[in-house]
């Protein structure tokens, strides 16, 4: 398949290619940021990716027993840009 989107990635700051991962299972696609290999979604205002799961989430979830489930604190739908992390991604790679 390889259905991929050039995207600013929340968790690197890059812009850089999402691969779409696993399209049936979720309700929202997950994406899969080529850079960095962390799990996005699309932003809910904009084109950038918003940070889904961190790669290593499964680890992190064995380890930490209260994560029941994929709702963890990482699930946000906004991108960093418009949950206030950053102000810009554009200049960011200004700088
Ligand atoms: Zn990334
Ligand atoms: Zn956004």
């Amino acid at each position: 398949m390889g259905i991929t989107r050039e995207s600013y990635c929340s968790w690197c700051f890059e812009y850089a290619s999402h691969e779409l991962h696993e399209p049936r299972k979720l309700r929202r696609h997950l994406y899969q940021c080529k850079r960095c290999g962390n799990f996005t979604v699309k932003c809910r205002y904009c084109r950038n990716m918003a940070r889904s799961l961190p790669n290593d989430w499964q680890e992190r979830q064995a380890s930490q027993g209260r994560f029941k489930n994929m709702k963890m604190k990482w699930n946000h739908e906004l991108c960093a840009e418009h949950d206030g992390t950053i102000a810009s991604f554009a200049h960011l790679s200004d700088t």
